[in-house]
């Protein structure tokens, strides 16, 4: 039996791989000229660990959670940020610096707090996070690879 995977986003080239794990005959049609183009080409590249999200404690696990399974199978397309910073303003902040500390403890997310580089000139609470990054050209070379 022959499948298709509409789309080379990250998703569907992740599902194509693991499909023709199993020994599946997959095909990928993607409509732009190269794959992980869009949502999956035009990002931050971050690999979230759960800071960013300091309303949702489901999606601050889910995050965290993920990060690991994804260092599990694409560890060797990322790489550490050397200086992952994140920055809660004083006074202009929807949340104060204390409680963001408490919510990423609470949460069992580790960071060092720092303070804020240099070039920041607003008052601001810093932690250091230990976040990493995807390297987009090393993730197409890896799935050409996988899905000749
Ligand atoms: C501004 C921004 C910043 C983000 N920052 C981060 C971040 O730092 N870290 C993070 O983890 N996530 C981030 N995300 C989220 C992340 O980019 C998406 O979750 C992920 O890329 C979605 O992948 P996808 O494969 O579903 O979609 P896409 O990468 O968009 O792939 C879908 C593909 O399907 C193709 N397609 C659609 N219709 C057809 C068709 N009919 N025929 C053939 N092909 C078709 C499209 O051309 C496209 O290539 C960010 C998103 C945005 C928008």
């Amino acid at each position: 039996m022959k499948f298709a995977v509409i789309g080379a986003g990250f998703y569907g080239l992740h599902i194509a791989t693991r499909l023709r794990a199993l020994g599946l005959e997959i095909k990928v049609y993607e409509k732009a000229a190269d794959i992980l183009s869009f949502a999956s080409g035009n990002n931050q590249f971050r690999l979230h660990l759960g800071f960013h999200y300091a309303r949702n404690f489901r999606t601050r696990q889910q995050s965290r959670d993920g990060f690991y399974r994804f260092l599990e199978r694409y560890g060797k397309l990322t790489e550490p940020i050397q200086e992952n910073y994140y920055l809660v303003p004083q006074g202009d902040s929807l949340i104060d610096f204390p409680t963001y500390k408490l919510i990423m403890m609470s949460s069992g997310l580790d960071f060092i707090e720092k303070e804020k580089p240099e070039e920041i000139k607003y008052p601001c609470g810093s932690v250091l996070t230990a976040e990493r990054v995807l390297m987009i050209d090393r993730a197409r070379k890896h799935f050409y690879t996988q899905l000749p």
